[in-house]
């Protein structure tokens, strides 16, 4: 594959000026800048082209005005006829981007022997970069442009996420000669951001900012961005990013009172990768929602201090769910840095005013990249009775002090998701080969279902243990969550839906008995699949989410027999021929169409839990049952508790069968190709 060629020149096409580097400044110095960047005097401008990475726009006619960020020129904006260019090079992207602005724009994509080419008018451009040039620019004086820059600096400043000045506090404090361009266009077919960053993890993206979807006043505060492109530079983008630090240690205490507030205080261990870094990103959720009537109503997760190792006080931003923080000193490659953050809000959400909140799959304390996380875990969790806390992790101990119910948990694996509930839950414990499982039901006990549930989860545990080696968990929580129709697998935890708390359980003749065990079998297999070896990013999604529907298909057929597997493939495939066209497996979430939150969940579902499972069904059969048994279970012990990628699987398939595997997923897990239906042959 080729790396991004056209990247490496950063030239700007007319009117340059080389920035001097920027005198030293501190983090709440740049937020500060940038986040009011300034407009100086506008001069007429003509045929002028400015251009990034695989980027250009071309300014035809009209106004420019420079702009600052404090005393530093930072780049332009422009208020005229403009017209852009964008090529995506990358071929794994190629049909997504397609497919995204077809169904997700009225942009017109273009396949080209250059690559899928994009291309946009605009009335107003705000460009600006760092580590680059910016356009110095002359000409006739012009109408002021204050009023255009406000207005444009307004909208754009209501894209949810972070604002562009955490990025260029990263970059100044990072790596101030790393090029870093942020584009706005305005006025054109679609309000569009472009970025080539080369300072986290480099890559160039072009979005697409749409009004919310949804009727929620809260939630149209916010213009959405989606990703048309987001292409790696100088990386293939088969291969996932190199982590900038990682994450080894979390060490938290949360204090929960019997309403909706809570304290919570981390200690993080960070250790920087490759290169020295003196700020850090972690992603950090600041407005949490909870329904109120048939509205949301916004509550805050506020950062109180962020405290290093030394008891000094860190300077940092926290907005758009993410912290930017400024260490006291650079930390150098391979030495940790301890942070504490003391967190505070009102962040306990009772779903439905129900008797239990969760902080779960969301980032509820600090995290990076998933690329960046693999931390052991030490938790204590205090709240009032009649609640009960749950917690990731072997229990250390269960109390009662100060009158608050406590529990203790230790996870001494690398993990990513730990997680934290707590509700009136009634439990029922066993202890199945040497693997403790307890069930716990929401405010009513049911003795029955708990003990069926018990059974199913031992049966799943007991089969998987044979395929794929020892259960990575000591204890299995599994606890009611009430709603219906899902299931979620943080580490050591299986939350699981009402349905599922049925006296009759144990009965898998019956559809229902079958469905919960089929959520079971998949959610259990998530131990092994995305917590045991963990995924390094979104694009590897189908390590956890399809690998563990096959094992849920491997189960159901050791249990039910070959017929059950065979339905199993006939929903699968039906699932694929929904999505198969839309994008490669890697490229599920990146699925985009307009105002169809259903039509893109089904495409999603289809490629991971449909697609994904006929691609390892494809490979069993081409390998033979034995020896894709023996190459499963191989990965698992080689990339236990490490990270797995679909590289490194396609490695082991070619060193434990002497084939290059690497054909095959280009053509059906990094390209659009479906694999053949083939025999109804059944795995063993
Ligand atoms: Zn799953």
């Amino acid at each position: 594959m080729r790396p991004g060629r056209a990247v490496a020149s950063l030239v700007l096409l007319a009117g340059l000026e080389v920035r001097s580097a920027a005198a030293a400044s501190t983090l709440p110095e740049l937020v500060e800048r940038f986040d009011h960047l300034q407009v100086g005097d506008a001069v007429e401008v003509r045929d002028l082209s400015l251009a990034a990475g695989r980027f250009i726009c071309r300014l035809a006619s009209g106004r420019a005005a420079p702009v600052r960020a404090g005393d530093e020129a930072v780049g332009l904006f422009f208020e005229g006829d403009g017209t852009m260019e964008y090529v995506s090079t990358d071929p794994v992207e190629a049909p997504v981007v397609l497919f995204d602005v077809r169904k997700g724009s009225s942009l017109k994509a273009e396949k080209t022997d250059r690559g899928v080419v994009i291309r946009d008018g605009f009335r107003r451009l705000l460009w600006i970069a760092r580590g680059t040039a910016v356009p110095r620019l002359d000409g006739k004086p012009a109408a002021s442009l204050a009023d255009d820059f406000r207005k444009q600096r307004a909208k754009f400043s209501r894209a949810h996420g972070a604002p562009l000045s955490h990025d260029f506090a990263l970059q100044a404090l990072n790596s101030p000669s790393a090029p870093l361009v942020w584009a706005e266009l305005d006025g054109g077919r679609e309000d569009l951001v472009y970025e080539l960053d080369r300072v986290d993890h480099p890559s160039e993206a072009l979005l697409l900012l749409h009004p919310s979807e949804s009727r929620d006043p809260e939630l149209r505060k916010f213009l959405w961005p989606v990703a048309l492109s987001h292409q790696p530079i100088d990386r293939d983008a088969r291969v996932p990013a190199p982590p900038r630090f990682l994450l080894t240690a979390v060490d938290l205490v949360l204090d929960a009172s019997d309403g909706n507030d809570a304290r919570l205080g981390v200690e993080e261990t960070i250790v920087p990768e490759g290169a020295p870094i003196r700020a850090l990103r972690l992603d950090l959720t600041d407005i949490w929602y909870a329904t109120l009537g048939s509205n949301l109503s916004p509550r805050a997760e506020k950062v109180a201090a962020v405290i290093d190792e030394r008891g000094r006080r860190l300077a940092f931003d926290h907005r758009g769910e993410e912290i930017v923080i400024e260490l006291a000193e650079p930390a150098a490659p391979g030495a940790p840095v301890r942070l504490r953050f003391e967190i505070e809000g009102d962040f306990l959400i009772r779903p439905g005013g129900d008797n239990y909140w969760e902080l779960g799959v969301s980032s509820w304390f600090p995290q990076p990249y998933l690329s960046e996380q693999g931390y052991t875990f030490h938790a204590v969790v205090r709240v009032p009775p009649p609640f009960v806390p749950f917690a990731s992790g072997k229990t250390v101990r269960r109390a009662v002090e100060d009158r608050k119910n406590v529990l203790e948990t230790r996870v001494d694996h690398p993990i990513q998701a730990a997680a934290i509930l707590a509700g009136k839950y009634e439990t029922h414990e066993e202890s199945r080969d040497g693997v403790t499982i307890r069930v716990s039901t929401y405010a009513l006990e049911n003795e029955r279902s708990m003990k069926a549930l018990t059974g199913v989860a031992a049966d799943v545990i007991a089969f998987y243990r044979g395929f794929l080696g020892p259960f990575p968990f000591d204890e299995l929580e599994i606890i009611e969550i009430n709603d219906f129709g899902f299931g979620q697998a943080p580490p050591g935890i299986l939350f699981i839906t009402q349905e599922a708390f049925d006296p009759l359980l144990g009965d898998m003749s019956r559809i229902s008995s079958r469905s919960v065990a089929r959520t079971f079998a998949h959610e259990i297999a998530h131990q092994y699949w995305g917590i045991s070896v963990r995924i390094p990013g979104y694009a590897e999604q189908w390590l956890a989410e399809s690998f563990a529907e096959y094992y849920a298909g491997m189960f159901l057929k050791g249990r039910l027999g070959p017929a059950v597997y065979d339905s199993l493939m006939s929903q699968w495939r039906r699932a694929a021929s929904f999505a198969a066209d839309a994008a490669p497996i890697p490229m599920a979430t990146r699925v985009y169409v307009e105002n169809d939150a259903v039509r893109r969940s089904e495409i999603r579902r289809g490629l991971l839990y449909g697609k994904g499972p006929l691609v390892l069904d494809a490979l069993r059969r081409q390998m033979g049952d034995e020896r894709f048994l023996d190459v499963l279970r191989a990965y698992q012990a080689s990339h236990a508790w490490s990270f797995g990628s679909t590289m490194s699987f396609a490695e082991l398939l070619q060193s434990r069968t002497g084939r290059d595997w690497m054909p095959f997923m280009n053509r059906f897990y990094w390209g659009l190709e479906m694999p053949e239906s083939g025999s109804r042959s059944s795995p063993p």
